[in-house]
């Protein structure tokens, strides 16, 4: 059940923690009963991937390693026990690669939380080859008319985000803070927030990402945390009320911001974590932490039908996604920006080149 398929295929790979990353031919593998072979077209680079060649975490990851799991792709094979996806089929390989689908977890669709999940790009293979496996259960479903590029920073940055506005429980027209509005996840936060009716105020720094912020994605606030004296009084001073935002999203790749949050997030008002920063802590005071009533939460990634929602938000016109293309071969480049904080937006890497 399979097309032209090529024995051998290119790949960014790792060997070991610390990197490099090597761009060289591998064999292309052969899908399980239970997966799918996506022929990748396009993958996003997000800040987990570089937190994968850092070793920045207390999981190890498989080595050698093929990272990536933004990717966008055609079904190219799939396994017998695969019955509700098709060759020819678009498909997206996402950091939740499969889960066990009888554990507690599981049976809730909180895959993300199932002990036996695999993890694209970090436990097993990812998107940064030209023909990636997935559990045909897991795979999101891309319909036909969305453009491949474009939609692959949603198949994690995008997923991850629309599942922490969930989780805030933010109502239209309350205020939202993005910690690291700049980045990948930022930026597609803003565009979620604003098609769920939410203002946005985002922080973060520099020219450039101010202007995307406050020019293309819709925020009416932009604090940069480099420059300003005291981000606590400057967040809540850019509500209406100066009494905080109602929410507030952490995204960016530092601790200090974990550490402010629930100074200014607003009393009754909830602090979600997503970014991943190296041993890092959660710290709040105690004493405004009880007489405020917040709630501070922890967002992994999103569940499949979270997955089918945010890509349905693309498929409606709700969300731009910022991105710059470029190939395969150039992801240390895309690296060195990500570490030096210099992208706006994401990278989207074409295997083709
Ligand atoms: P990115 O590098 O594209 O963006 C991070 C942004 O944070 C940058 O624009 C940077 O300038 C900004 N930043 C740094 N210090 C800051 C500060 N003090 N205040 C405000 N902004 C600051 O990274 P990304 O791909 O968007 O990923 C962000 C984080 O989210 C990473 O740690 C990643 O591993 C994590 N992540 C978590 C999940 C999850 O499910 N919880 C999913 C995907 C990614
Ligand atoms: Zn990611
Ligand atoms: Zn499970």
């Amino acid at each position: 059940m399979s097309q032209n398929i090529p024995e051998k295929q290119w790949a960014q790979v790792i060997e070991k923690t610390g990197g490099p990353v090597e761009y060289k031919q591998i064999p292309v593998q052969k899908p399980g009963p239970d997966e799918v072979l996506v022929n990748i077209k396009f993958s996003g680079v997000c800040h987990t991937d570089l937190h994968a060649v850092n070793g920045d975490w207390p999981l190890p990851t498989k080595l050698p390693l093929v990272g990536g799991h933004e990717g966008a792709g055609i079904v190219v094979a799939k396994g017998d026990l695969v019955q509700d996806i098709e060759i020819g089929d678009h498909a997206g390989v996402k950091w939740i690669n499969g889960s066990c689908l009888a554990c507690d977890f599981c049976q809730q669709s909180d895959e993300p939380l199932c002990a036996k999940a695999l993890l694209s790009g970090y436990t097993v293979d990812g998107s940064f080859q030209q023909y990636a496996i997935a559990k045909g259960a897991h795979v999101a479903r891309i319909p036909k008319e969305i453009p491949l590029d474009a939609i692959s920073p949603v198949l994690c940055a995008g997923i991850t985000v629309y599942k922490g506005l969930k989780e805030s429980g933010a109502r239209p027209g309350q205020t939202v803070a993005i910690v690291g509005a700049g980045g990948g996840l930022g930026s597609l936060a803003q565009q979620y927030a604003k098609a769920m009716g939410l203002r946005t105020i985002a922080i973060d720094s520099g020219e450039e990402k101010k202007k995307m912020c406050l020019e293309e994605l819709g925020s009416h606030a932009f604090i940069d945390f480099a420059t300003s004296k005291n981000v606590v009084k400057d967040v809540q001073a850019a509500t209406e009320d100066g009494l905080g935002p109602h929410a507030v999203i952490l995204v960016a790749v530092n601790e200090k911001p974990f550490q402010q949050a629930a100074e200014y997030v607003r009393p009754r008002g909830t602090v979600i974590c997503i970014g991943l920063p190296a041993g890092a802590y959660l710290r709040a005071p105690v004493f405004e932490s009880v007489i405020k009533m917040i709630t501070i939460k922890g967002s992994y990634v999103g569940n499949r039908k979270d997955t089918s929602e945010a890509l349905e938000f693309y498929r409606r016109g709700l969300i731009k996604v910022p991105y710059k293309t470029v190939g395969l071969s150039e992801l240390q480049k895309v690296y060195d920006l990500m570490h030096e904080g210099k992208i706006a937006g994401r990278y989207v890497l074409d295997t083709s080149k």
